[in-house]
């Protein structure tokens, strides 16, 4: 636990998701007051599900939600690659990487996910309903300005407002564009049944450069406690095709023709208004994530394709390190600009890197799943075939034993 500290900062976070919230709490349980603005009136998150790798779930435990978390999420303790009509390519053990780095994955509802951290945040402290348009680094501090023409002044802004920031770009002083890494995925949540994977499993099934995934997502606290896979599909499809939730069932149907019985269960079975149809972008990695006063966290500073399920998990990374630079910067600087300066400094040198790294990383397998070149997808299902699971847990581990948590 960290220890209180004699300096309270005013702190300003700009984004309610789960970079914005996991950065709130950690300061708030340092003693610093905070406050989140969030632009919408009612948060509504986007997509099914997330799996929270144990680096991601590490910090939840610094921040003593790790046990909610846990109780809220799925058991998934075996994985599974399959071709499109079902023949098992490799089946292993998740259990070694558990043990190794001393943590569970925690794939979760991301409504309880966001629940979870809205209920330890306290809404009290969150402003709903407010755009931060702008903000003005002043002579004690830095000052935010919104859409209702208000302004708030704070010690440090934290800006968390996902892949599509505006304020990105004013911070790294130079225009970021969004780029399509090729494919749409479609994410669902459907009851949990053998018949579609056994209980234990992460099933992925692949071929022709598509995937359709199943994950045991646990219950995330629904009110019959009801076991729930968190499913989707990957396909490599131009940007701009036509998102009408009538036409999933169809679309669906035509692209995983002749898939495997589970793949047409799912497809006749998932409800269309619960599905979210996602284009997958993502940012280049940038050279820093912070101006004077100013710190950027999450997907606004590093949108990463989701081939690796890490975005959340260093959107937590961010919080953890932030608030960690900023106790430590405390405690070595008795002048408040300098300790800001120090732990934003701080903040740069151990994310910089490591969250470009993981993004082109993903960039990278979002390629080779998704067919950007047919010959390395082959041999991508070829190696499949021989993969005893040692190679895809060292993989996990590495990117896991990465984080600031170790
Ligand atoms: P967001 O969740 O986008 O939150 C930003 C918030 O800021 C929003 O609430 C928004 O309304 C608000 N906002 C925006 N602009 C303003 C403004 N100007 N003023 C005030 N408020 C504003 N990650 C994982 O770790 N594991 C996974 O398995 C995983 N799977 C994924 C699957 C898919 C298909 C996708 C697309 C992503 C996946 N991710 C996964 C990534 C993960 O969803 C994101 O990294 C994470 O949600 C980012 O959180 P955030 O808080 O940075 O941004």
């Amino acid at each position: 636990m960290t220890r209180p500290l004699t300096t309270s900062l005013n702190i300003l976070v700009i984004g309610a998701g789960i970079g914005g919230l996991s950065t709130a709490l950690a300061f708030q349980q340092q003693g610093h007051r905070v406050t989140v603005v969030e632009r919408v009136a009612t948060i509504r998150p986007v997509g099914a599900a997330i799996s929270l790798w144990p680096n991601g779930v590490k910090v939840m435990h610094q921040l003593g939600l790790g046990e909610t978390i846990e109780g809220l999420s799925g058991e998934m303790t075996q994985m599974r690659y399959l071709t499109q009509t079902g023949q098992t390519l490799t089946d292993f053990s998740l259990a070694p990487l558990f043990g190794d780095v001393g943590q569970r994955v925690c794939p979760i509802a991301r409504a309880a996910l966001q629940q979870t951290l809205l209920d330890a945040v306290g809404t009290e402290h969150i402003q709903f309903g407010r755009r931060c348009i702008g903000y003005t680094v002043t002579q004690h501090g830095v000052a935010a300005h919104f859409d209702d023409g208000e302004s708030l002044n704070a010690d440090l802004l934290v800006v968390a407002e996902g892949t599509h920031s505006k304020l990105r770009s004013k911070l790294v002083g130079h225009p970021v564009e969004r780029q399509y890494v090729g494919y749409v995925n479609w994410n669902v949540r459907v009851p949990a049944d053998e018949a579609l994977a056994p209980l234990s499993h992460w099933d992925q099934y692949v071929g022709d450069a598509k995937r359709v995934s199943f994950m045991p997502m646990g219950s995330g606290g629904n009110e019959e406690g009801a076991q729930e896979f968190y499913c989707f599909f990957d396909v490599p499809l131009p940007a701009g095709t036509t998102n009408d939730p009538d036409h999933y069932r169809d679309e669906l149907r035509e692209h995983f023709a002749g898939w495997a019985e589970p793949v047409q269960a799912l497809i006749e079975r998932f409800d269309p208004a619960r599905m979210a149809r996602v284009e997958i972008y993502d940012i280049p990695p940038l050279d820093s994530l912070t101006a004077p006063r100013v710190a950027l966290l999450g997907d606004a500073a590093h949108g990463m394709a989701p081939d690796l399920g890490q975005g959340g998990c260093q959107a937590m990374e961010d919080a953890w390190v932030l608030s960690q630079a900023l106790a430590r910067a405390l405690e070595e600087n008795t002048d408040t600009s300098a300790a800001i300066d120090s732990a934003l400094a701080q903040y740069d040198r151990a994310r910089v890197d490591r969250v470009g790294e993981i993004v082109q990383r993903a960039r990278k397998r979002a390629a080779m799943i998704h067919g950007h070149d047919a010959t390395h997808t082959q041999a991508w299902y070829d190696e499949l075939k021989n993969e005893d699971g040692q190679a895809i847990i060292d993989g996990l581990k590495t990117t896991v034993t990465g984080g600031p948590l170790g």
